[in-house]
């Protein structure tokens, strides 16, 4: 039981190594798109990386009586029938390590970007177990992304798998960009303090088969923010063949495990994984491998499951580091049923949902109140968040059905209209422009305040500029008690008068001139 767990995980890595592999070779019987089909090989192993007499790479992923499966990575044009293969006694392997950090590389971590070698002195294999139950403890530390919706209502905790689940075009990238530019937001701040406490989280953002383009906005927005020098940036994009955007988000959880094993906090996106799913059932198909619903083949739901158990938050005996998974997954026309998101959904401790209608009516981020969950994140919330998003996901949920009721333009009476008014005024403050993380503090000091009743009385418009100047004025005039609200004693009676009567000057301040021009 006292074993050293973390000894116990390098052992396992040692076993692999390739000593313990022997070496054969064969050749080439036929070749399919990306896939090479090679007899011979009897001792390969899968995922073994097997080499050809022109240099070219693959891994076995068939293993069958009589040939062996080989996908190709890279250019395979120069591949004939009849072309030598050999095992090489490796494992699909990828370097690690911190000086990873601001570089992009592709699905075998190659460098793509023009900053020479990477210098790793360490390799982990993209295929490995993940931490066993004894390895892990429950879900304790926030991960604020920094947007209100989420971190007040569907909490994400170091170490958690969260799901981000929408059409195209719903601002599903956008989420997972802003967490990772609210991360180092946050480390930049906590590295400057000195806070010896402050533990910083590094991201790796792993894009599968996106447009080349895309893939450049999202590194262009990390650099421009300043966040690449805490990012790893993963790229396999359409135009790539399917093996590497297969193996992408394996290479980015090996990446993110080193910071795990490190006792380190890490965050990993995968972009997403219904690409991920495409590109493997392409691989399977032509592999010959039975194809199952929507021809996707058996063994996916343990592919992706496999991938994201190995998101953890490891025990201090086993050095209390974490990794924690936020993959994301494109629907048809909504719908959460078909095969791959009711999957992901099941793996994962819960779901953002966005949603295209919301989003189009200007509900930006547009998440889903009623079927966004998060199982286990609030478990890891600071006391004062919770006190004031207690009662939110409801209060929210009535609205939406209220106001479904009230466009039939019946009397209401004068709670449910104010009821109406409220709502209205918190998914208001709920729109959240891109680059605009919110503090814990300032989350609170809405919150509070749009309870407290500060907001009613204001036009819905206002409410936009509510979200900028209430915590600029906190900042300027009123930081300590800002501070306090970020404490982990939460509210007492002495701060809430406090915060009555500064917040009433912020009104009397700013708000008052706007309101009396509208
Ligand atoms: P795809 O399916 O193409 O990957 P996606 O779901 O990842 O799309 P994004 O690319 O993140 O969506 O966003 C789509 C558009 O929505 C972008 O033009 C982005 O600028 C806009 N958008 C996203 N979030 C917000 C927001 N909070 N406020 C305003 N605009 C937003
Ligand atoms: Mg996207």
């Amino acid at each position: 039981m006292n074993r050293n767990i973390v000894e116990e995980i390098r052992a396992e890595i040692r076993r692999f190594q390739p000593q313990t592999l022997r070496k054969n070779v064969g050749r080439i019987l036929h070749l399919a798109d990306g896939v090479a089909f090679v007899d011979g090989l009897s001792e390969v192993r899968c995922h073994e990386l097997v080499r050809f007499s022109n240099g070219v790479k693959g891994f076995a992923l068939n293993l069958e009586e009589d040939r062996v499966g080989v996908v190709l990575l890279g250019d395979t044009s120069s591949l004939r029938a009849g072309d030598g293969a050999e095992t090489t006694a490796q494992l699909l392997s990828v370097p690690v390590g911190p000086k990873l950090l601001g570089r992009v590389m592709d699905a075998l971590g190659e460098p793509l970007d023009a900053k020479g070698p990477i210098e790793a002195t360490e390799r982990y294999p993209i295929e490995r177990q993940a931490p066993g139950i004894i390895a892990r403890q429950s879900i304790s530390q926030p991960l604020q992304t920094g947007i209100l919706a989420i971190d007040a209502m569907i909490p994400i905790g170091r170490g958690q798998r969260e799901l981000i689940i929408g059409d195209r075009a719903t601002g599903k990238t956008s989420l997972a960009l802003d967490s990772i530019l609210n991360q180092a937001r946050l480390n930049a701040q906590g590295l400057e303090s000195g806070d010896p406490k402050f533990r910083p989280v590094y991201s790796i953002y792993v894009a599968i088969g996106q447009k080349n383009s895309s893939i450049a906005r999202t590194i262009q927005v990390l650099e421009e923010a300043g966040a690449m020098g805490f990012t790893i940036v993963i790229a396999a994009a359409a135009a790539d063949n399917p093996a590497n955007q297969y193996l992408a988000p394996y290479t980015g959880c090996a990446m993110g495990e080193w910071f795990m094993e490190h006792g380190q906090d890490a965050l990993v996106i995968y972009d997403d994984l219904s690409k991920h799913a495409i590109a493997y059932r392409q691989i399977s198909l032509i592999l010959k491998r039975p194809s199952g619903r929507e021809a996707y083949p058996g063994d996916i739901f343990y592919l992706h499951s496999r991938l994201l158990e190995r998101a953890a938050r490891l025990t201090a005996e086993a050095g209390g580091g974490s990794l924690t998974a936020l993959p994301l997954v494109e629907t048809q026309a909504g719908d959460i049923s078909a095969y791959i998101p009711t999957n992901i959904i099941s793996i994962t401790d819960g779901q953002i949902f966005l949603d295209t209608e919301l989003f189009n009516r200007g509900v930006r981020p547009a998440i889903s109140v009623g079927i966004s969950v998060s199982r286990v994140g609030s478990a890891a919330q600071t006391k004062g968040v919770k006190q004031v998003a207690g009662k939110l996901k409801l209060e929210l949920g009535q609205y939406y059905e209220l106001a479904a009721f009230a466009q039939f333009g019946s009397e209401l009476d004068a709670p449910t209209q104010q009821r109406l008014d409220r709502g209205a005024r918190i998914v208001q403050l709920f729109k959240q422009p891109m680059g605009q993380p919110l503090s814990v503090e300032q989350q609170i000091l809405l919150l509070w305040s749009l309870q407290q009743g500060y907001g009613d009385d204001l036009p819905l418009r206002a409410i936009g500029e509510m979200r900028v100047s209430l915590p600029a004025f906190f900042g300027t005039h009123h930081q300590s008690l800002l501070d306090a609200l970020g404490q982990a004693s939460g509210f007492d009676a002495a701060l809430e008068e406090q915060l009555h009567s500064a917040v009433k000057a912020w009104k009397q301040s700013l708000i008052l001139p706007s309101l009396a021009a509208a």
